[in-house]
């Protein structure tokens, strides 16, 4: 059998040479620069802002900027290709283009018992509507910004069931992306904050149970659903890591677990990409 040398043993590569050979194979990840990541449908764009520019816009909405970076969230359906920025500098309209890179997601098929969970009965598909339009609304809004230099922390620790993204099927049936990250955990166990925020939801909704809505400031908003009970009401303040809430199986659910989303500028986008680019983007201003 043929032995395997990663190195030549006669001639022992000097560290320099091992760099540079990693170099050559793209084995060393890219030099920190949130500009070079790839930026994908679900994913977050984190652009520095140049002094003095201001109403920094995507697709027409207010984008998030925190320590002079614009924080943008790109729908899960966005167009892959070159996309567009708008901006104010010295009073003059800019434009600053970057490039969205095609993803392929998973599909994941679900068997739902509850039949009325997969074709809701005619008598429920207003309250569904008025359901989905205030909670569009709450995305969309913009309140002031709050003090995140601790940044996000992961509202419950449990096993991942579900991913940010996949094409879902209920029973056969075709349905949106899934928005956000499912973890399970037993029934009752408490659920915390994942930073500071303003209360701007705390209701029983058909499809996401009891589920509350916590606004950060800026149009970065964090949706935690399925709940057994809401530990806390519509306006309140909570600071990070406070008991907010406990998990449930209210709403469309096959088991006890939380629906997490992270929302940005009115668009979904994954909570563990946004954790990690929000979490080291809080770390490099903290410097
Ligand atoms: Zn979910």
């Amino acid at each position: 059998m043929k032995k395997i040398c990663l190195f030549p043993v006669r001639k022992p590569a000097s560290l320099i040479s091992i760099i540079v050979a990693a170099l050559s194979t793209g084995f060393v990840a890219a030099a920190p620069g949130f500009a070079e990541d790839t930026v994908v449908p679900g994913g977050i764009y984190i652009w520095p802002v140049p002094p003095e520019a201001d109403k920094v816009r995507f697709g027409n909405k207010p984008v998030m900027v925190y320590q002079q970076h614009a924080v943008v969230g790109i729908p899960i359906k966005q167009p892959v290709g070159p996309a567009r920025l708008t901006y104010t500098h010295q009073g003059q309209s800019r434009t600053h283009t970057f490039t969205v890179s095609g993803k392929q997601y998973s599909e994941q098929h679900i068997t739902l018992e509850n039949q009325n969970m997969v074709t809701p009965p005619e008598e429920t598909l207003v309250r569904i509507r008025r359901e989905a339009s205030r909670q569009r609304a709450l995305y969309n809004q913009q309140l002031p910004s709050q003090d995140l230099s601790a940044g996000f922390v992961k509202p419950l620790q449990g096993i991942t069931t579900s991913l940010f993204g996949h094409q879902r099927f209920f029973n056969g049936q075709p349905r949106n992306p899934h928005s956000g990250l499912d973890i399970a955990a037993d029934t009752g166990t408490p659920i915390q904050a994942a930073a500071n925020a303003t209360v701007s939801l705390a209701d029983d909704l058909y499809f996401n149970g009891k589920t509350l809505f916590l606004d950060h400031g800026d149009g970065l908003v964090t949706m935690y659903c399925h709940m057994s009970e809401l530990l806390v009401k519509e306006g309140d303040r909570v600071v990070q890591g406070q008991n907010i809430g406990k998990v449930g199986t209210t709403g469309r659910v096959t088991g006890p677990h939380l629906h997490w989303s992270v929302s940005l500028n009115g668009s979904r986008v994954d909570p563990l990409t946004f954790l990690a680019e929000f979490n080291s983007l809080v770390k490099q201003a903290g410097r």
